[in-house]
């Protein structure tokens, strides 16, 4: 048996002139976190709705659970669960409605139903907020209303498009923490997002996407190591000649160096000995310096050296 929960190959849409995924590939194993990170308009939604087969597509072919994907593939769709990048809830209805109209498009029997809406209520946090309506919800409950309604079902892969965005820090932390709980349970999860923070801090593995290109794949670890870039290095300088600050980026490996607000930030790439060589430009030039930090390389340093372009918007 292949463990493999989704297979998507050479994937290509169109819209008009403008091809919005372009031979994409993307194979996701059961169990793991895969976040497809890119920036806006890099593919990702449109990824998921051919994915989803809500849209069609030029190209390619998609296999779910081993099986080709297609719009009347019901049995398929009602072990997916869909966490849309636009909250799609119904505003006549209440919390609790809304959970238990989208857990009933798959889940017929009403006793298993009625504890998978409560399931879902507790596990979001909204136990609170049953009886509302979307409507007197801040953005942050609106968006775990739209997770509840996506995974009230218990599904095996769950897909979530873009699901921080807008909310406030303690929803995200806590969505985030849902998310790993889901996949503790044993659900496969895709999550799509331009936050790198987000996709370092959750996924197993990562997707990196620009123009509808898949450009790398790996884990956090193995992308950092593709690229040439190394560790960052601050050191609290209370001043520093510009002189001084020329011949430390020209010392070996420094790929930039800048002097701001008493911080002298050093970007190296790898390389050994990189902060002993940096220290000892500095004690065998009576610099004074304080404290000393470094950072390693992000994923956005990886999307940086892969497209010469910063992945922040
Ligand atoms: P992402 O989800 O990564 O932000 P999208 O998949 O939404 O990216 O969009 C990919 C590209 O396709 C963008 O250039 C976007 O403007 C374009 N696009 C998305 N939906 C449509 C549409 N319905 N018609 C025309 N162009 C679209
Ligand atoms: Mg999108």
């Amino acid at each position: 048996m292949s463990n493999k929960v989704i297979q998507i190959k050479n994937l290509v849409k169109r819209y008009g002139d403008l091809v919005a995924v372009d031979h994409f590939n993307l194979d996701v194993r059961e169990g793991e976190v895969l976040g497809l990170l890119g920036p806006n308009g890099s593919g990702k939604t449109t990824t998921i709705n051919c994915l989803l087969s809500l849209l069609k597509y030029d190209r390619g072919s998609i296999e779910i659970f081993g099986k080709p994907m297609k719009p009347s593939a019901y049995a398929t769709k009602a072990q997916i669960g869909i966490v849309s990048q636009n909250v799609a809830v119904f505003d006549e209805l209440t919390v609790h409605d809304n959970i238990d109209y989208f857990c009933g498009l798959y889940i017929k029997d009403r006793e298993k139903r009625k504890k998978m809406v409560l399931e879902a209520i507790d596990f979001v946090g909204l136990n609170d907020f049953v009886k509302f309506l979307p409507k007197k919800l801040s953005g942050g409950l609106l968006r775990r209303l739209n997770i509840a309604c996506g995974i009230a079902h218990q599904p095996k892969l769950i897909i979530l498009d873009e699901p921080t965005v807008a909310v406030d820090p303690q929803s995200r932390n806590q969505i985030l923490e849902n998310i790993l709980e889901l996949n503790k349970k044993g659900a496969t999860i895709i999550y799509t997002s331009h936050y790198m923070e987000e996709v370092e801090q959750i996924c197993s593995r990562v997707v990196i996407i620009d123009k509808g290109k898949n450009l790398a794949e790996g884990s956090k670890e193995e992308l950092k190591t593709m690229i040439k870039t190394g560790e960052t290095i601050k050191i609290d300088i209370l001043d520093l000649s510009k002189e001084h600050l020329n011949r430390i980026q020209n010392l070996e490996n420094v790929n930039a160096a800048t002097f701001k607000n008493k911080i002298l930030e050093v970007k190296f790439r790898i390389g050994n000995h990189n902060l002993t060589n940096l220290l000892n430009y500095l004690g065998d030039h009576q610099v004074v310096y304080g404290r000393v930090l470094s950072e390693l390389p992000t994923l956005n340093d990886v999307f940086l050296e892969i497209t010469g372009k910063e992945l922040r918007d």
